[in-house]
């Protein structure tokens, strides 16, 4: 008999965010103030800029790098959404209706959004589609967690700068000198968390929500435990009960969560004695939309995953 309970308490959505209620009035005020900077530093086009919406929040990030200074890319499953499990709001498919170009991960995430792909008008960009983007497998299935690796983040970025300097020309040049500064940073990024990294790679740890793989490989760390069928958010009491043992088994003393979770309850659920369960956020919901807010994901992540691994609290 195979019987998968879910944990409604602490099932977690990662576009969730009920704690962020006053996020809305700072990226409207962030919006007015780049609106008003950008009216002022580029010269006035002619035709408005091409809009971009993205699917998920680090593909919203990823465009808000190369689109600086000209345009501000939309988010089409916004707050509510999880994308393992999204169903589409009406005005959800009007944000994709309305926008010229339009990027999402593919099929392999945002399950609701393929029907419309086709009949949309604008450009559509397909992550997993893409050239020289690397996907891994978990059981499988493909892991849709790409965006956790800078690597997929540069050939998201490279694509894009394409296909919008093709639709504009005009600000062509912008959107190229945008892509380079976006590059030099990752490349800066990845230089310092090799560093940062190195005296505690080869420590073991352990996640309740399977997110991180891409991280992970990209970097040559140890493959972290993780409850089965984790890798779309869902894992069952059994699955949390095995974790618990493998955490105890191999001495595991860092637990990464989601912000939303509760870890009183997981501790509750998971803890043994020295586990320190640390939140780390893969969708970038805590961070204000901005040029440099994808850097800071990956940076923020690999920050909370170094101070988790050192098993402190
Ligand atoms: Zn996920």
């Amino acid at each position: 008999m195979k019987s998968i309970t879910t944990l409604p308490a602490i099932h977690t959505k990662e576009s969730f965010a009920p704690h962020k209620l006053g996020i809305t009035a700072k990226v409207c005020l962030l919006f007015f103030i780049c609106a008003f900077t950008s009216t002022t530093v580029v010269a006035a086009p002619t035709v408005a800029a091409p809009t971009v919406a993205a699917s998920i929040r680090p593909l919203q990030l990823i465009a808000a790098a190369i689109t600086d200074g000209i345009s501000q890319p939309q988010l089409v499953l916004g707050k509510g959404q999880d994308p393992h499990h999204a169903s589409l709001r009406p005005s959800e498919r009007r944000t994709l209706n309305d926008a010229d170009v339009v990027l999402w991960i593919g099929p392999m995430l945002e399950v609701p959004l393929q029907e419309i792909m086709a009949e949309l008008a604008g450009s559509v960009l397909t992550v997993q589609d893409m050239p020289d983007i690397t996907l891994h497998a978990i059981d499988g299935n493909l892991d849709p967690h790409v965006w956790m690796d800078s690597r997929n983040a540069r050939q998201i970025a490279v694509q894009l700068t394409q296909t919008l300097a093709n639709l504009d020309p005009a600000n062509s040049l912008r959107y190229q000198s945008n892509q380079q500064k976006f590059l030099r940073a990752l490349d800066e990024l990845d230089t310092n968390f090799k560093q940062a990294v190195a005296p505690v790679q080869q420590r073991g740890w352990a996640v309740y929500h399977d997110a991180f793989r891409y991280f992970q490989r990209q970097f040559g760390l140890i493959q972290p435990l993780a409850p089965t069928e984790s890798s779309t958010n869902q894992a069952g009491i059994r699955s949390i009960t095995q974790l618990r043992s493998a955490i105890q088994q191999q001495q595991i003393n860092c637990l990464l969560i989601e912000p939303v979770m509760n870890p009183a309850e997981l501790q509750t659920l998971l803890g043994t004695d020295g586990l320190h369960i640390v939140s780390a956020d893969v969708m970038g919901l805590d961070l204000t939309t901005s040029p440099t807010a994808y850097v800071l994901l990956l940076q923020n992540f690999g920050n909370t995953l170094i101070t988790c691994l050192q098993g402190q609290p």
